[in-house]
């Protein structure tokens, strides 16, 4: 293993037991993966995020058969779905939280754009839209393609009645978007029902031109 393989590592069990701590995964909830130079990282089936062993984490090749570390997850199709569809991803996060499962369970929600622009900062962290890909019963081989062609135009997309799957350019990258998310989603539902001042399109476009 190389040294940067080993970094690599003991980063994913830090920011996995990061999240886990302040309550966005629970029980075996929630996978992360990323991208190295010859293939990938990710949290290994039925593992805690909480309490990654670093040297466990299941190493995938290219064409991501396993080969060595623990059993990979039983979600690494999402993950791969988004590394096909996304030469910008270096690594993927998958969470159940809370606010952002919640709006993926809104009846009502606009399935190209859930969460409206209310704050700068997940219009910069997500961009211009996360679409909501229907509901599929966990496991079903059919959420891959629906995932990659959601995600060919979105850095994150949203599982109806399961939860977000946010990309980034590295490890941290997706990590703060998938907490931005968390917390826009938060908003958004505190907000139900109150009249919000939205961004204006134009604002939008001025916060991606800039910081996009
Ligand atoms: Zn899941």
């Amino acid at each position: 293993m190389t040294g940067a393989e080993r970094a690599a590592r003991e980063e994913m069990a830090a920011l996995a037991a990061s999240l886990f701590a302040r309550g966005f995964s629970v029980g075996s909830a929630g996978n992360i993966s990323m991208r190295l130079d010859d293939g990938f990282l990710i949290t290994p089936t039925n593992s805690c995020l909480g309490r990654l062993a670093p040297e466990r984490i299941a190493r995938l090749d290219a064409s991501f058969a396993h080969v060595a570390g623990d059993k990979p997850s039983k979600e690494v199709f999402m993950h791969r779905a988004f590394y096909a569809a996304r030469e910008d991803a270096g690594a993927v996060v998958h969470l159940h939280s809370t606010w952002a499962t919640a709006v993926s369970c809104l009846a009502d929600a606009d399935a190209a754009n859930p969460i409206p622009p209310l704050t700068p900062y997940f219009v910069m962290r997500i961009g211009r839209a996360m679409p909501v890909v229907p509901y599929y019963r966990p496991g079903d081989a059919a959420m891959e393609p629906a995932i990659a062609e959601a995600a060919r135009g979105a850095r994150a997309v949203l599982l109806a009645n399961h939860g977000p799957v946010v990309s980034g350019r590295s490890l941290t990258d997706a990590v703060y978007a998938a907490e931005e998310l968390e917390e826009a989603a938060k908003l958004f539902m505190l907000l139900r029902g109150e009249k919000a001042r939205l961004l204006t399109p134009a604002q939008v476009d001025d916060l991606l031109a800039t910081f996009g």
